[in-house]
């Protein structure tokens, strides 16, 4: 079946990336993909496409299009919100078939603002993990004399 861009009309070309499978207009590089699949998607985009990523890194600056647009696959009309609870960027999710267009500067907002949740995430866990050790070197240190004492008082008793 050919499905036509929801914004400029022209035949979305068929591709596949990460397992996922998508269709792309070459016209406005506007996407559509199964919503399920949006992490994956944006994981391996994200990837191939941001060349450092830190941790205060911006969110590019985009116009947002949030002229509603009608589901290119089932031609229910989609609805937009915001992803991440950001008003960087909108996305169109149809309910009906659960696929979602992503218009081009969508792409771009959505891979930094994942990229660098993740990285907050990740950098969160690390300081988590090295506060733990830490706190296990403390105790561990604190009970030496313990053990020491442990150890010479079954010396004193048995021997
Ligand atoms: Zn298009
Ligand atoms: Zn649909």
């Amino acid at each position: 079946m050919s499905i036509k861009c929801p914004r400029c009309n022209q035949l979305l070309v068929n591709g596949e990336y990460a397992d996922i499978p998508l269709k792309m207009c070459e016209e406005c590089d506007g996407i559509i993909l199964p919503q399920p699949k949006l992490v994956k998607f944006l994981e391996a985009f994200a990837e191939d496409t941001l060349s450092d990523v830190d941790i205060d890194m911006k969110i590019p600056e985009t116009e947002i299009i949030s002229t509603p647009v009608k589901c290119p696959a089932c031609n229910m009309m989609m609805e937009n919100y915001g992803y991440m609870g950001s008003n960087d960027v909108k996305i169109d999710s149809c309910f009906r078939c659960q696929h979602l267009w992503l218009d081009s500067h969508d792409l771009d907002v959505m891979a930094t603002l994942y990229a660098r949740a993740n990285l907050r995430q990740d950098t969160e866990r690390k300081k988590r993990e090295d506060q733990n050790r830490k706190e296990a070197e403390i105790k561990y240190e604190a009970s030496k004399n313990v053990r020491k004492w442990i150890k010479k008082r079954k010396r004193r008793r048995y021997n």
